[in-house]
């Protein structure tokens, strides 16, 4: 077999579509080779080369050392120097090259091929003694690190005693005689610490590198970087031997690394950095700082040191013209790596090149506006859910900021305010124009309006999908979570953290994408949703078939969700209306009432209240589809928990306080999620029911007056398991409907539909559909009842399943596409056979989620709802689920 590809020269026998065969390095360098760029000759030792080899119990196929040598006889032929000649050697470089790049691989080993006798050959042929000894030393430094398994820190130690007897601070001070004595001192260690003599024959070199790299794909690093990151160890590496150029063979020499465009912004402008005299690892090592590639940067920087635009400028106009003519070819933005021997350019490296999510979005729809690029690849280059990260403001990265502790980045975004530590004071406050963040030992449903009237909102306990995290996360709001070091007292209204005091009302900043919370106001920097965000959504919306709604009930959200391109309302919680302060009093005298007449009379005083929230969303949302969802949790969430509360509750509720005890025990349940709750308030409370649908058609039949837009409500059912549920309160909503369209002489269409969020809602959605006009998965309840897995406690032990291989994600975020996914498959199938114009859509957490949103386009669901910020999010998943 082949196990041997030359590159360079006129010889290329690989190119950039072999990357599983050559690796990304072996393959690029091969192609940069083919279309004429220079490139060092060499050759790759393949993959499979590293598979035979453990395949055989380390052993080489007995091919492997013919190719070899010819491979060396390619690079003797065009570089006319030859490998071990004392006169005049030829070096190289040993590299590893796997498919993706791996830390953990060995790296790089430079000027092998040097031992005592080609040292001095180097010396006579380059003139400059100083720079062979300096070379030798590097190699043995090298060599003896990577390959003999000796510790750097040996050599680096001998290196900082020579400087200090030499009284100098500089490697670039040492003479030729002090490098010489350094070698002599080096070599000397390693026959010390392994008893036997550097590696003098140059065969015994090379082949003890390619051994290094093969032996490092099974390092315990690669391994551990392996399973991290799902790269199968059959895959193998390969390595690269290539001629070596010398970017320290004096001042027209130099070395660097480069972007054709900037990776944190993506500004189409040439990024990079390089030295003069010097080689590949002085730059990534910080010995010395490196110089800036372009003129425009060096004085962006007010840096000093001459660009390379300016010190090398001939090179560095063909330097330019190389990456114009890469980016071309790749038709991406590359990451290349580059030496300059005695004027002479040289690649080294080319690849595409990591970026954030800022700089994917930029050059993706700058290489589609330039032509390079099609609008579909522009889509499909952007990871939707990178755009999270661009939606929300950000903390100025060059403002100062006095971190005092870190939690989890629960929700992305950063915002300053007042401190404030309870969900009251955060309302009133924020209600007198002032920015408030809100901060927790954890929040509960209570703190509903609070977290709604705070900036951002940092909790000491909880997790990534603790209530804090989902709720903020839902409406947009920053937050940081589990910032376990925090002490909150309650009585002084303080809050302690590593030795600082936090007061009341003190500023402080939190940045939801990194987890840092800090003391005083840092400034933000807003989000840019036109331009090329626009422009990418606009692509996007051309190119998807699923709608996309939002979940969202306040106007703000609303209007959010709106700006971010929403098409609808998919998911409105009735229930989040209730615990506004204005109301939760009016909705406990209706569960605390003995009877239906006293229910009514508190239900009454709910109707205006509901009915103004209806008309609000109908307006902003005048034109579009709103899906209002009945009361769904249970009552007691409703009812104080604390002690403290009971007396208050009960004084503004106008019952005594037992009668409030015995009420709260009563509704007391084990279960509360599989309790007395959904339609099962329906079933029991009619009236209640009765009462939103009525706010719902009021509404509905006030805009259409007002305004004469098009209001479509869609009532949904929640929580229904059988079709006589749903048949049951199908009938209530009808009936109200007609009785508003009654009283005002007015109608117009509405639907009726239901949540499938039980397991047995999806197996009998044949008969459900009978009753049903739309279904929207409830993926959250669904999830939960399906692997009967509580929603609120599964963060508990659920990383362990995920860690296990249980499940391959959490659940409550992807969906559980054999499980749960088949249920949904099943009721889409069931439910469309009975009724074909039944509606499709899913509004649990999983509607914002990419992996899920493409499952909902293979079941070709008719849209996806998710929280405002997540609406673009969709957009751009649905788009490339589609093409
Ligand atoms: C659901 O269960 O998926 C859902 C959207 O409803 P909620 O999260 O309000 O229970
Ligand atoms: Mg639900």
């Amino acid at each position: 077999s082949q196990w041997v590809y030359r590159f360079g020269g006129d010889a290329s026998d690989g190119g950039k579509g072999m990357k599983e065969l050559l690796g990304g390095k072996g393959a690029n360098l091969a192609e940069m080779g083919s279309i004429g760029l220079p490139v060092p000759p060499g050759f790759t030792i393949t993959t499979a080369l590293c598979a035979a080899y453990y395949d055989r119990g380390e052993v080489y196929p007995s091919e492997l050392a013919a190719q070899v040598t010819e491979g060396l006889a390619h690079i003797e032929g065009v570089v006319g120097k030859t490998f071990g000649d004392a006169a005049d050697p030829l070096l190289v470089s040993v590299r590893s090259g796997a498919r993706v790049s791996m830390p953990g691989m060995m790296d790089t080993v430079l000027n092998l091929g040097l031992n005592d006798e080609t040292v001095l050959g180097l010396a006579k042929t380059s003139g400059d003694e100083r720079f062979a000894w300096d070379s030798y030393r590097r190699f043995i430094q090298m060599y003896s690190d990577v390959v003999l398994g000796l510790d750097h820190y040996l050599f680096e130690e001998a290196l900082e005693i020579a400087k200090e007897d030499r009284g100098v601070a500089l490697d670039t001070e040492l003479s030729a005689d002090d490098w010489k004595a350094l070698v002599a001192d080096y070599k000397a260690k390693v026959e010390a610490e392994l008893g036997r003599p550097f590696p003098q024959d140059a065969g015994e070199q090379l082949w003890g590198a390619i051994g290094a790299v093969f032996g490092s794909w099974k390092s315990e690093r690669a391994k551990v970087y392996r399973k991290l990151n799902d790269i199968p160890e059959s895959w193998g590496t390969a390595v690269n031997v290539q001629a070596m150029v010398f970017g320290n063979m004096g001042e027209t020499s130099a070395t660097g690394v480069a972007f054709t465009r900037d990776p944190s912004t993506g500004e189409h402008a040439y990024y990079g950095e390089y030295l003069i005299n010097a080689q590949g690892e002085d730059v990534v090592a910080g010995i010395r700082t490196p110089q800036y590639l372009t003129k425009a940067a060096r004085e962006r920087a007010g840096a000093k040191a001459a660009s390379m635009e300016e010190a090398m400028p001939e090179t560095y106009v063909e330097l330019a013209e190389v990456f114009d003519l890469l980016e071309r070819h790749y038709r991406d933005m590359q990451d290349i790596e580059f030496t300059v021997q005695q004027g002479k350019l040289w690649m080294l490296q080319t690849r595409s090149g990591k970026r954030t999510a800022k700089a994917a979005l930029k050059i993706s729809v700058d290489m589609a506006n330039e032509g390079l690029i099609t609008p579909e690849e522009a889509i499909l280059r952007v990871d939707p859910a990178a755009l999270d990260q661009l939606l929300h403001p950000t903390l100025d990265p060059d403002a100062p900021r006095d971190v005092i502790t870190k939690g989890l980045p629960a929700s992305p975004g950063a915002a300053s305010g007042a401190a404030v530590f309870d969900s009251d004071t955060a309302e009133r406050r924020s209600g007198l124009g002032e920015d408030v963040i809100l901060i927790r030992v954890e929040t509960s449903p209570e703190d509903i309006h609070g977290m709604h009237a705070a900036r951002g909102i940092l909790t000491a306990r909880g997790g990534m999908t603790s209530h804090a995290a989902v709720v903020a996360r839902g409406m947009g709001r920053p937050c940081v979570s589990g910032a376990g070091s925090i002490a909150i007292d309650m009585k002084t209204r303080t809050m302690r953290v590593t030795g600082r005091e936090v007061q009341e009302g003190d500023i402080v900043t939190i940045d939801g994408s990194t987890g840092e919370v800090m003391i005083g106001r840092v400034p933000t920097v807003q989000p840019e949703l036109a331009g090329d965000f626009g422009r990418l959504m606009e692509w996007a919306d051309t190119k998807r078939r699923l709608k996309v709604r939002t979940n969202a009930e306040t106007p703000n959200d609303c209007r959010t969700a709106r700006q971010f391109g929403a098409e609808g309302i998919g998911l409105c919680r009735t229930e989040h209306m209730f615990f506004d302060a204005a109301r939760i009093t009016a909705v406990r005298e209706m569960i605390l009432a003995e009877d239906e007449k006293g229910r009514r009379v508190a239900l009454a005083k709910l109707l205006p209240e509901q009915r103004r929230d209806f008309t609000e969303i109908f307006e902003i949302m005048a034109g579009l589809p709103v899906t209002i969802r009945l009361l769904d949790p249970p009552l007691h969430e409703f009812l104080p928990h604390r002690e403290e509360e009971f007396e208050e509750v009960a004084k503004s509720s106008g019952v005594g306080v037992e009668t409030l005890r015995r009420r709260t025990a009563e509704l007391h349940e084990f279960n509360p999620m599989l309790g007395h709750r959904g339609c099962r308030l329906g079933v029991t409370y009619p009236e209640i029911y009765e009462m939103q649908a009525r706010a719902i058609f009021e509404a509905a039949v006030d805009v259409a007056e007002k305004s004469g837009a098009a209001v479509v409500p869609e009532v949904m059912v929640p929580l229904v398991a059988t079709a006589r549920e749903l048949e049951l309160m199908k009938a209530v909503i009808d009936r109200t409907a007609q009785a508003v369209f009654t009283e005002r002489g007015r109608t117009l269409d509405y639907l009726v539909g239901t949540m499938i969020e039980l397991p047995r809602a999806a197996l009998r959605a044949k008969e459900i559909a009978g009753e049903a006009e739309f279904f929207s998965f409830g993926t959250n309840d669904l999830t939960q009842t399906a692997l009967g897995i509580s929603r609120d406690d599964a963060g508990r032990f659920l990383g362990d399943y995920v860690d296990k291989g249980i499940y391959a994600k959490d659940p409550f975020v992807s969906i559980d596409v054999e499980g749960v996914g088949e249920l949904i498959e099943i009721a889409a199938e069931r439910g469309r056979a009975a009724r074909p114009t039944l509606k499709l859509g899913i509004c649990g957490e999983h509607g914002g989620d990419p992996a899920s949103i493409d499952f909902c386009e293979g079941q070709r669901l008719d849209y996806v709802s998710c929280s405002p910020y997540r609406v673009p999010i969709a957009r751009l998943a649905a788009a490339q689920s589609a093409l």
